[in-house]
């Protein structure tokens, strides 16, 4: 089912389709300033609202709480850091199959799904936590 789409809506899209990595909206709204297509913020997430629900945008939330949205085509996983919040991509989808055979059992239109690894990266598992005798 294919909504219509807003002239906003078209441009968020198109915004995320040529960025390679997940974007908070407030970049979004900067970045869309910067070449001359300004919204409003209230629009940006009002836009990326409605093109979540239309299964081409997906949303990652952060340990930090912020949400990151991208276009829909890029199956990324990520190794997230507790410590220092660094996104490691990595470049392999385990769940491609599972997620096909779920489509048929249930049939389940899945737009996409998410899955994220946590825990501490090379840096930081190496760097005491808390240093109190230095
Ligand atoms: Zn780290
Ligand atoms: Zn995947």
């Amino acid at each position: 089912m294919k909504a219509q789409r807003t002239r906003s809506q078209d441009r968020i899209l198109n915004l995320l389709k040529t960025m390679n990595r997940a974007v908070s909206a407030q970049d979004i709204y900067v970045e869309l300033r910067s070449r001359d297509q300004s919204m409003g913020l209230a629009t940006v997430y009002r836009s990326l609202e409605a093109l979540k629900l239309e299964g081409v945008v997906q949303v990652r939330t952060l340990a930090s709480g912020e949400s990151l949205y991208s276009s829909v085509q890029q199956d990324k996983h990520h190794l997230t850091c507790l410590q220092c919040g660094d996104s490691i991509p990595i470049n392999e989808c385990p769940v491609h199959n599972l997620e096909t055979q779920l489509q048929q059992s249930h049939s389940f239109k899945i737009f996409y799904h998410t899955l994220e690894f946590f825990g501490l990266c090379d840096r930081c598992s190496i760097a005491p936590v808390a240093s109190e005798n230095s």
